[in-house]
């Protein structure tokens, strides 16, 4: 069968065998295509069956979760893990806990983390969970019920060879505190089961920081690679979770000028430059709305989510060089594209997963927007949860900017080799082409060399 052929054939059939998982069936589409010129020249992969495998999680565990809140009352929610790819290492990938969380959603998420994972040049395989509970408006005792009662099913998956999840969208340090405690109470254990620990139990120096310091180094190679930097641009960053204020707090140290920050429910325009104390204390300490910090700050102005415009959002509508999409997924239109195009921007660097939708890649890319794709560009946080496995496994404990210096040089060989690779097989400057070629191509080749497991 020809590639094209093959490839259209494999994503007919997930959508049949995985009815509605509409975030999946996006980021399969966006692999498989750009893998064409890969097969085209190497039919091994085609013969190996290695697409329609590779598709496949290797275990989906779907779970009940009953908790008790406040009130005394057992509330319930649904636990996922999908371990999709064990070929170069133990499963690894983060646990998101946001009420839009569905099984499309997860595996979208360990689709994206195998080939992820494969372009840090690290031994970790692919894999993602979670659950649909909202911890916003929850107290802290009931989030602690809640982890508790979420591990007391995933111990018995997960392991420090075997599994190691992370954080993602609202599972932060007092998630995984939780999460470990309850892992160490049901197994006897303190092993490195889980990544972003605290600093005082296990935790690594940057870890915390990683994927927003990580997007910001990838932006930089890509900007340095034709003839600019970061100093002096202003940036658009979206969200203000772990990704946007790491992201925000590097641009700083650089020389740039963030001037944006948003949430779900609005988004702050400061063109002084996001102020990251405010945003910190507000955000990790008071977990409260941002409408906050245009008070404490009169020069900045809040937009709230009825004032943006039709179909985009605010974010995007403010002049900026560089855009940083760091809050979910789709969350950069076309509506949006066409005004970060008319604004100038030179480059959209993805730290969130998959936050641009495919008509606006096309747009950007159309109009000569230079493109740093999710799986390359927010790697840094992945990479440094390798790091901490590693020094938990050898227990030792490397300094802040010994773990800084291992994250800047394994963004610098991202770039590089997803940025040659789009060269060799004929899209040169595409890195979104020479990500997914690279990283399917390192656990396409180790999948053939294991047979058919
Ligand atoms: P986080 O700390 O929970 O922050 C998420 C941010 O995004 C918050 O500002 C949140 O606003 C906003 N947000 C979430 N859902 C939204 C929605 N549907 N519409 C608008 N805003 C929304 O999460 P994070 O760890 O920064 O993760 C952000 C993105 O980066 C995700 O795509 C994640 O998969 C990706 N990522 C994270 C890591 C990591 O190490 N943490 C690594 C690689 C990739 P509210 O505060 O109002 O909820």
């Amino acid at each position: 069968m020809q590639a094209k052929e093959s490839i259209e054939s494999v994503l007919h059939d997930i959508q049949i065998c995985s009815p509605g998982q509409v975030e999946f069936y996006q980021a399969a589409e966006e692999v498989l295509h750009s893998l064409q010129p890969l097969l085209d020249e190497e039919p091994k992969y085609i013969e190996h069956n290695i697409l329609r495998r590779i598709v496949i999680p290797e275990r989906t565990i779907i779970f009940r979760v009953v908790w008790i809140d406040d009130a005394g009352k057992p509330q319930t929610n649904l636990g996922y893990r999908v371990q999709f790819s064990s070929t170069l290492g133990p499963y690894k990938g983060g646990l998101r806990f946001h009420p839009s969380v569905n099984l499309g959603i997860v595996k979208f998420l360990g689709f994206e983390q195998i080939f992820k994972n494969a372009l840090t040049g690290l031994s970790i395989g692919g894999a993602k969970g979670g659950s649909n509970f909202d911890p916003k408006g929850k107290s802290d005792n009931e989030i602690m019920r809640f982890c508790h009662a979420f591990m007391d099913e995933l111990y018995r998956h997960i392991g420090q060879t075997h599994d190691v999840p992370a954080g993602d969208i609202g599972v932060g340090a007092r998630e995984i505190g939780y999460l470990f405690g309850q892992y160490k109470k049901l197994t006897g254990r303190f092993e490195g089961v889980l990544t972003g620990k605290n600093l005082r139990w296990g935790g690594s120096y940057t870890r915390t920081e990683a994927t927003g310091y990580g997007s910001v180094y990838f932006a930089e190679n890509i900007l340095n690679d034709h003839g600019m930097e970061i100093a002096g641009k202003t940036c658009a960053v979206s969200g203000s979770g772990n990704v946007a204020t790491y992201t925000i707090e590097k641009l700083k140290s650089m020389g740039a000028i963030p001037v944006t920050c948003s949430d779900s429910k609005g988004t702050i325009y400061h063109p002084a430059g996001i102020d990251l104390t405010t945003l910190k204390a507000i955000k990790g300490v008071h977990r409260v709305s941002l409408e906050e910090y245009a008070r404490l700050h009169p020069d900045a102005t809040y937009i709230p989510l009825h004032d943006y415009p039709k179909g985009g959002h605010a974010v995007w509508d403010i002049p900026c060089d560089v855009a940083f999409p760091s809050a979910t997924q789709n969350e950069l239109t076309l509506t949006d594209a066409k005004h970060l195009v008319q604004n100038g921007c030179k480059l959209v660097n993805e730290g969130a997963n998959m936050p641009t939708t495919p008509e606006a890649i096309a747009y950007l890319q159309e109009h000569g927007v230079l493109f740093g794709p999710a799986k390359a560009a927010n790697a840094g946080g992945v990479a440094v949860s390798q790091l901490e496995m590693a020094q938990n496994a050898s227990m030792e404990h490397w300094s802040f900017a010994e773990v800084d210096t291992k994250l800047f040089e394994i963004m610098k060989n991202i770039y590089r080799t997803a940025s040659e690779t789009a060269e060799a097989y004929g899209s040169p400057g595409n890195l979104i082409v020479g990500a997914n070629i690279a990283g399917f191509k390192k656990v396409a080749d180790a999948m053939i060399d294991q047979g058919a497991v």
